[in-house]
């Protein structure tokens, strides 16, 4: 079909091609769209899925995204920060494991964050080639700078929503698309490898807003992309809201594939609690697999969704 034939060779379609692909009952057409994002990653990446070894540093935030487990006022949830040795004995599990990358990832805290400069940076001294990277959420510019510095070579920002209305949906303020767009384009002047991406799924989100999703990430060109279903958690907002499809999750990674051959895409957590495993995900396109390492009794209480810590 013509269709894929194009989004593989010009890395583009024209939108409504894009919104029949995430619409579309053609079984036929969605294996061509799945097949296509497979060959490519296999001949752009090559066989190996690369591991990343994922600490959940802290769940204390100061945000209140309405859809988040860990927000700042959800009640019942027990508030840790790793410290500094529980966090260098998981990257040495991770290093042990043979796993190249660490990724810290945590609940938005500026002051905490400060405090992991000098830990970012016995990280790097200790594994000089094992990247590092954080996951953070907004932090003022300098900060961004130190751990740059210190050592850290990439950073994940979800963009959340391309579409400023929809963000103000799932973000009460001071929070702002884009202030967050600010944040990526700091992070990525400052030479970090930029991640964003979105949830699949969350309350409000209609398939122009995927559109745009698709559209902001092609203009920006991440070098890592993550996309997983929106998964109520109780005691939100949000927790009688309907999960996000994990079909729409597999036909945007294969997508994002095509558009960005190069980008480095996670079979995400949220998609493998909908489907059972990381595999679907790693067919459609994905390369990448983030196992957990956070000491099991903090793991728990970095409870972003419902299901998360069983898979
Ligand atoms: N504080 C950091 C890390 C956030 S947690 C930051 O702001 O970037 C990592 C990701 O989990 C978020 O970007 C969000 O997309 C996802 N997430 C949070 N709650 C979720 C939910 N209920 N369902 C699915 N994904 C969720």
């Amino acid at each position: 079909m013509r269709t894929i034939e194009t989004l593989k060779s010009t890395h583009n379609l024209p939108d409504a091609e894009l919104l029949e692909l995430l619409e579309t009952a053609d079984e036929a057409l969605i294996r061509q769209l799945k097949a296509a994002a497979l060959e490519v990653k296999l001949a752009v990446k090559g066989e190996e899925v690369l591991r990343r070894g994922l600490i959940e540093w802290s769940n204390v935030c100061r945000n209140d995204c309405l859809y988040c487990g860990i927000r700042r006022s959800r009640q019942g949830v027990a508030r840790y920060t790793l410290s500094r040795e529980q966090i260098l004995s998981c990257c040495e599990r991770i290093h042990a494991a043979g796993i190249g990358t660490f990724v810290l990832q945590g609940g938005e805290n500026p002051a905490g964050a400060l405090e992991l400069v000098p830990i970012v940076r016995t990280m790097r001294e200790r594994w000089p080639s094992t990247a590092i990277t954080l996951s953070l959420g907004e932090l003022p510019f300098e900060t961004y700078a130190l751990l740059k510095e210190a050592g850290a070579n990439r950073f994940l920002l979800r963009h959340e929503t391309a579409n400023p209305e929809h963000y103000r949906q799932l973000h009460p303020a001071p929070m702002r698309l884009e202030s967050r767009l600010e944040c990526l384009h700091e992070l990525r002047r400052l030479g970090f490898e930029v991640g964003m991406g979105m949830m699949v799924g969350s309350p409000g989100q209609s398939r122009q807003h995927l559109l745009e999703d698709i559209r902001l990430m092609q203009s920006f060109g991440p070098e890592m992309i993550g996309i997983g279903p929106f998964i109520p958690q109780a005691d939100t907002p949000f927790e009688h809201h309907p999960a996000g499809s994990a079909e729409t999750t597999l036909r945007l990674l294969a997508i994002m594939r095509l558009i960005l051959p190069q980008a480095n895409i996670p079979s995400t957590t949220a998609l493998a609690v909908l489907t059972g495993s990381k595999q679907a995900g790693l067919e459609a396109g994905a390369n990448v697999v983030m196992p957990v390492f956070t000491p099991e009794t903090e793991k728990i209480k970095y409870d972003l969704y419902k299901g998360k810590y069983h898979v």
